[in-house]
């Protein structure tokens, strides 16, 4: 089975409500690109990859333009061959920027195809691990929030069912910080799971200081502290701090994720789909953090992710965040906190031709 045509479709998506992650101005849109495959039987299946504004999203659908030429014709089976040939190829855009989001792409609608021809969920095929994962809500409670709307979506997410939530810190003085969690964990009470991200904001000694104080709130996680990004220094906080560690969303292939493991550089590895280089780098990334008894939560992407979570034995908790879901005829939903894998060939979701053509740029 070959792979015949490959279609590209680019998006601008307005979010519901604008929010502030971390350095960054309001993000107000999401821009998805759809990467569709066609095989030589008629098989289609496809992958993701997102930027963030208009021309971006440009600059990453013309990235994966380029490598049409590379995958037309590829055996749809041979996956290892299908990956070096998609890693070569992107060599001179390089492998941490939008070379390996496009590759990753790709390699991810191979893997949907793949299922698709076998009639496997994608997750039964990778490994079949279990048939529904936890899943944290993570598109609310952001560094714009006021103290009454972080109290009141708060309690909305328990009333949803969701078990874990994530709040963002970052910008504010420690003592404001403080406030803003023990605010949280007043209404939500002491059984449910509050992560913290901080998105780079502070140095290893900040980090120490406030997380000594987040430890009070018996956080879940305390997620990406360090400005630097340094493996050292992450593991010199790892060490430190009691409350389990978490970072990796920014780092490519098994290379980067190499030195993380190495150094124990955290307790808990997050790995996103976009930027590990597709599900097959997802998948090694995950082995190799099996061999340091590290467990493995996902960086968005729910709609791939849930099944990458479910297809391994170290898969922690998925990362809800339903940016893009409009793209779906009918969207995963998380329930009681857990997302289900369908019992449905391949991904199990359906665009929707209607919203893609009303949100695509023309
Ligand atoms: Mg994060």
């Amino acid at each position: 089975m070959k792979v015949t045509r490959m279609d590209t479709r680019a998006l601008s998506v307005p979010l519901a409500r604008p929010f502030i992650g971390g350095r960054q101005q309001p993000r107000e849109k999401i821009n998805p690109v759809i990467v569709q495959l066609t095989t030589d039987d008629g098989l289609e299946a496809f992958g993701l990859a997102f930027a963030w504004n208009d021309r971006q999203i440009n600059s990453l659908k013309a990235s994966i333009d380029d490598l049409e030429e590379v995958i037309i014709g590829q055996d749809v089976f041979r996956w290892a061959e299908a990956w070096e040939r998609l890693y070569n190829a992107t060599r001179h855009m390089g492998h941490h920027g939008y070379g390996i989001y496009a590759l990753s792409a790709i390699d991810t609608a191979l893997w949907c195809l793949r299922a698709k021809a076998l009639g496997l969920p994608l997750a039964h095929l990778l490994g079949g691990y279990q048939r529904e994962v936890p899943a944290y809500a993570s598109h609310m409670l952001f560094r714009n929030w006021s103290l009454d709307e972080l109290q009141r979506d708060a309690v909305s997410l328990v009333k949803q069912g969701f078990h874990v939530m994530k709040m963002n810190m970052g910008d504010k003085p420690f003592k404001v910080e403080l406030e803003r969690l023990k605010a949280v964990r007043e209404v939500v009470g002491e059984n449910i799971g509050i992560m913290i991200d901080a998105n780079w904001a502070w140095t290893v000694s900040q980090t120490i200081q406030i997380g000594r104080e987040i430890e009070r709130y018996h956080a879940y996680w305390l997620e990406d502290p360090l400005a630097s990004d340094d493996a050292d220094e992450l593991a010199q906080v790892a060490k430190a701090l009691d409350m389990p560690v978490s970072n990796g969303e920014t780092f490519c292939t098994k290379y980067d994720f190499r030195s993380l493991l190495e150094k124990k550089s955290a307790d808990i590895l997050i790995v996103d789909l976009q930027r590990a280089g597709g599900i097959t780098e997802w998948m090694k990334i995950a082995t190799m953090a099996q061999a340091w008894n590290i467990p493995v939560a996902s960086h968005l992407f729910h709609d791939f992710s849930a099944h990458l979570i479910a297809a391994i034995p170290n898969g922690l908790i998925v990362e809800y965040m339903p940016w893009w879901d409009v793209i779906y005829q009918e969207p995963p939903q998380v329930k009681d906190g857990y997302l289900e894998i369908a019992d449905k060939p391949g991904l199990g979701l359906e665009l929707d031709p209607e919203a893609i053509s009303r949100y695509e740029m023309k």
